[in-house]
């Protein structure tokens, strides 16, 4: 039997980091040595003095997967569809409409388009969709099309990236999804999907979205076997990206960071990718809150850990539970588990009884509404649909 390899000590290390010191590359790779709890501390410290201490907040979406075609066959996906196969899809306007009037019964505020890279749409289907959602459901924001499908539009449709996003802005589009940001160190990227769009696109369309005002989220999966060190790169080109917006585009970075573990149910990767187990998953969390020093909000993920380890990482740095997620797709078809959506009642109750005061956001991470969370929690839970609709109306 081998020794255990040495803890690096803690030194004043996490002191510094409670004092909100920017920590190096290596600092940031010493805290996966130490203990959980400590490391869990200083996160939790840093959470109450960023945001609210007494508040968590939440959004009301919907996530709309307007195809799962695609053509570029990530090796974690379990959702794409090749268009030979008995089911594939493509929606047409009125059935995302159909959807969105779901979401508008039940106060939801923002919508999350995102789909395969299907290489059969032209331009016109995506303008056209963001000119439809608009002239229909004009208080929806459109968050839409991950860096992955605008690389698509770019190399197909003969226009620069400037020119590509300042056509869809004129259509619509709000923001950019942070999705495929995985973790953004390509040789984790190459093995688990090698057709990916790598980093350094990744970030270059995030950078030209941020320049233009839209809003953009950061986001991190961990469980592909990625080292310390590469989690730690990706934290920090995160906070780098973050800097950046903050210097040269008044302000106007990543308006909050998401992470959650692999899930490779019915994936190419299952039982090749080690995943992450619920320890991994909130000492990640923790650390992303002490490295990311200029990022505020911090998601609990509730869809790919459960609701009790989502409860949990409130006290590992989240001060928010994410979204109701009226509908998902992606995630939810490689995860071993049938959690992939929350009623408003639901995400009260994990912050009510986490001792926390539930607000509702939207998607900028501002407070739009203040729900009654005690009469909304004393009564019976008959509807699921109805609690949407109760939590989103009061
Ligand atoms: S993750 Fe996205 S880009 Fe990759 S195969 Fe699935 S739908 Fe396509």
């Amino acid at each position: 039997m081998t020794a255990p390899a040495p803890t690096p000590a803690a030194g004043d290390l996490l002191p510094r980091a409670a004092r909100g010191d920017r920590l190096t590359h290596a600092e940031i790779e010493a805290l996966y040595h130490q203990p959980l709890p400590d490391v869990a501390a200083v996160a939790h410290h840093l959470r109450l003095t960023r945001r609210d201490p007494d508040t968590v907040t939440f959004l009301i979406d919907r996530n709309i997967n307007y195809t799962n075609i695609c053509n570029v066959g990530c090796n974690f996906c379990a959702f794409y569809r090749t268009r030979r196969q008995k089911d594939s899809y493509t929606l047409d306007y009125e059935q995302i409409s159909h959807k969105i009037r779901e979401l508008e019964a039940v106060g939801g505020t923002r919508i999350l388009l995102q789909g395969g890279v299907n290489p059969e749409l032209g331009l016109d289907y995506y303008t056209g969709l963001l000119r439809h959602v608009k002239a229909n459901h004009p208080t929806i924001r459109i968050d839409a099309f991950s860096p992955e499908e605008v690389l698509f539009m770019e190399k197909t449709f003969g226009l620069s990236l400037d020119e590509l996003l300042d056509t869809l802005i004129e259509a619509g589009l709000d923001g950019l999804p942070g999705a495929g940001g995985e973790i953004l160190e390509d040789d984790v990227r190459a093995k688990a999907a090698p057709a990916r769009i790598r980093s350094e696109d990744w970030f270059r369309i995030i950078d030209a979205a941020q320049r233009k005002g839209l809003y953009t989220i950061a986001t991190m999966v961990i469980g592909f076997g990625e080292t310390y060190a590469q989690r730690a790169s990706h934290l920090l080109k995160i906070r780098e990206q973050q800097d950046k917006a903050n210097r040269e585009y008044d302000g106007n970075g990543f308006s909050g960071f998401a992470m959650w573990t692999l899930q490779t149910e019915h994936t190419r990767l299952h039982g090749k990718a080690p995943g992450a187990t619920a320890h991994e998953y909130l000492q990640q969390l923790a650390i992303a809150r002490i490295a990311l020093d200029n990022i505020p909000n911090i998601q609990a993920s509730w869809p790919a850990q459960g609701f009790k380890v989502g409860q949990a990482a409130l006290y590992y740095g989240a001060n928010d539970l994410g979204s109701t997620m009226l509908e998902e797709n992606v995630v939810s078809a490689a995860a071993g588990h049938d959690r992939h959506q929350a009623t408003v009642r639901e995400l009260i109750r994990i912050a009510v009884d986490a001792g926390f005061t539930p607000a509702i956001r939207n998607s900028r991470f501002q407070i739009i509404d203040w729900p009654d969370a005690q009469a909304i929690l004393n009564r019976a839970p008959e509807n699921p649909e109805g609690d949407r609709a109760v939590g989103a109306a009061s």
